[in-house]
């Protein structure tokens, strides 16, 4: 919209003549627009990102004053200083200022002559703070270090907990703004709920940082990858992620033996040995170091080469996160994730072993589920990764991850994909994923027989195939989207809107094909591009009929299954 376009054109024009630089950075333009359009807004950005001009440059836009919550007095200091040298009104309110001097600022405040006012936030806990604070406008309240309110990050800070309730008691609710370089996903959570942030727009930046190499690889004999992996990146610093501490220890004697300087970190070794291990990696006395999740909080290494995840992790998030301890100099690095669907076994065990209530425990599972569809996507990582976390990107693959490099061709798995969804709509999308395996692989398996599957039409439609990888490819189609999981221990399979428009007929579907393999016999075998041996033409005929049918019941009752 023009008054959007020229509001960010303004916004440009005071990046340039109060602050010198000639253009946003990645990341601060869509938070500055966010804010200006009124939106609640989240902003994670790596340290030294820039996350203070998101805030600074909206307040000099917005009318009204811009309350900026900021942990450290000597943080404050500075920063007001910088911005009046810059000739923009700011102020700071802390305990090293006399009442007068208190006075003088917070009347200068509601006389309008500030466009922003930083405070610690003890002193919204403050009575009569807030009465006066509710006799000025405030257009937004811009909470620096955003990860204090949560006991999850590392620095916890109990008042950060009096931002919600002063934000509530304001006669006029003000925009919300909360900054932070800290995406693990316990301290998102936190943000989102004890900042009570209002829908907002959530932007993460510094993570699809083009140096780093995404690669999700299935069906590998991870150790051995492992080992071969690291002989031939001898001379380079990596970290390997497994889920569990044996793993770890399995991992580390292996490598061990076969001579890598390796190390190894996780909760069950003393501290002293988890701090030696530490600082002997940062100093490059070691090259390798396999851990848990419970290493690389606060570790800045800069020349990591490679992260390695032995395991699916539990969400994107924390494999962002992770994988993000990779190339932080800017050199190309690889993020390599090996993924098996023992993993998702694992992943759910961990949920379930984890004692919460309903809503968070949905949500892990939701974003597992997310997980699992980034593990087998086709679509570039990259896109995918960076849409699961809204931030814009430019529509170019890039080429480098293991989608983009894979050379498979993309096959037209429609007829595939009408009898899958077909077996799911008669199934009444009430089983999970291993029952549709198991009905049309026509299974003798007793749950199939007792429900009657065994008369489906799409009964042993594809029992050329395996259970295995009829199941395959049905998780294929819920990481394209075609299909749902429910949430739960026991997920079970639907159909998306978008999968009824391939039973309609109305939309193809296409995956990648296998490799040309000199022997066909295996090739049509393998997983994904694998075509399906429809059988005898009567089948055929039944299951198209079945199709007809199903066609027409969706065209006259619209209501989407
Ligand atoms: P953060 O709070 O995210 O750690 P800061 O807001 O302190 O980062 O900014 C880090 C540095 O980057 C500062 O020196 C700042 O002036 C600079 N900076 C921020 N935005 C830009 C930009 N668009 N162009 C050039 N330098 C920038
Ligand atoms: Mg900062
Ligand atoms: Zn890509």
């Amino acid at each position: 919209m023009d008054t959007e376009q020229l509001t960010m054109d303004r916004a440009q024009q005071l990046l340039q003549t109060f602050y010198g630089y000639p253009d946003f950075r990645e990341g601060q333009k869509k938070i500055v627009e966010s804010l200006l359009q009124g939106e609640d807004t989240l902003g994670i950005m790596p340290t030294g990102g820039g996350k203070s001009i998101c805030y600074q440059i909206p307040a000099m836009l917005l009318t009204g004053l811009t309350l900026v919550v900021s942990p450290l007095i000597s943080l404050m200091k500075d920063q007001v200083d910088a911005l009046t040298t810059m000739g923009i009104p700011a102020a700071y309110i802390n305990s090293s200022l006399s009442g007068k001097e208190v006075n003088v600022r917070i009347r200068a405040a509601q006389r309008g002559e500030l466009k922003m006012l930083y405070v610690a936030p003890e002193r919204l806990e403050l009575d009569w703070f807030r009465d006066e604070m509710a006799e000025l406008h405030i257009a937004c309240v811009a909470v620096d270090e955003a990860h204090c309110v949560s006991q999850w990050g590392h620095d916890f800070r109990t008042s950060y907990l009096a931002v919600a309730p002063f934000v509530a008691s304001l006669p006029r609710r003000p925009i919300l703004a909360a900054f932070t370089a800290t995406a693990t996903p316990e301290v998102m959570d936190d943000m989102l709920r004890l900042l009570r942030l209002q829908e907002p727009a959530i932007f993460v930046t510094g993570l699809g940082r083009d140096n780093l190499a995404m690669s999700v690889l299935r069906g590998e004999n991870k150790r051995e990858y492992v080992m071969n992996y690291t002989s031939q990146h001898e001379s380079q610093p990596g970290i390997i992620y497994a889920a569990t501490r044996k793993d770890v220890d399995d991992l580390y004697d292996r490598l061990r033996a076969s001579g890598v300087q390796a190390g190894r970190y996780h909760a069950g070794l003393p501290d002293q040995e988890r701090a030696d291990n530490q600082e002997a990696f940062l100093y490059d006395d070691i090259r390798v170091m396999v851990a848990t999740n419970a290493f690389g909080m606060g570790i800045d290494k800069s020349n990591v080469r490679y992260v390695i995840h032995y395991n699916m992790p539990k969400n994107m998030e924390a494999y962002v996160q992770e994988a993000g301890r990779a190339g932080r100099d800017g050199e190309p690095s690889d993020c390599i994730l090996l993924f098996s669907a023992q993993d998702i076994m694992t992943q759910k065990f961990l949920i379930e072993q984890n004692p919460q209530e309903g809503d968070r425990k949905r949500n892990e599972y939701r974003k597992l589920q997310q997980m699992i569809e980034y593990c087998y996507t086709h679509r570039c990582l990259r896109f995918a990764m960076l849409e699961y976390f809204g931030e814009e990107h430019d529509q170019k693959p890039c080429g480098i991850c293991s989608s983009c490099r894979d050379e498979r061709e993309l096959t037209d798995m429609t007829k595939e994909a009408q009898i899958i969804f077909s077996c799911i709509y008669r199934m009444r999308e009430r089983f999970g994923v291993t029952m549709v395996a198991g009905v049309l692989k026509g299974s003798q398996n007793k749950k199939v027989l007792q429900n009657g599957f065994d008369s489906l039409p799409t009964y042993g439609m594809m029992r050329t195939q395996t259970e295995k990888e009829i199941s395959e490819l049905i998780n294929t189609f819920v990481a394209e989207g075609y299909l749902t999981l429910s949430e739960g221990q026991y997920p079970v399979v639907k159909l998306q809107p978008i999968a009824v428009d391939v039973l309609k007929g109305q939309m193809q579907v296409m995956q990648r094909a296998p490799l040309p393999v000199a022997a066909s016999a295996s090739s049509s075998r393998r997983r994904g591009g694998s075509t399906v041996d429809l059988g005898p033409s009567a089948v055929n005929e039944t299951v198209f009929e079945q199709l007809r049918l199903i066609r027409r019941e969706l065209a006259q009752s619209e209501k989407v299954p």
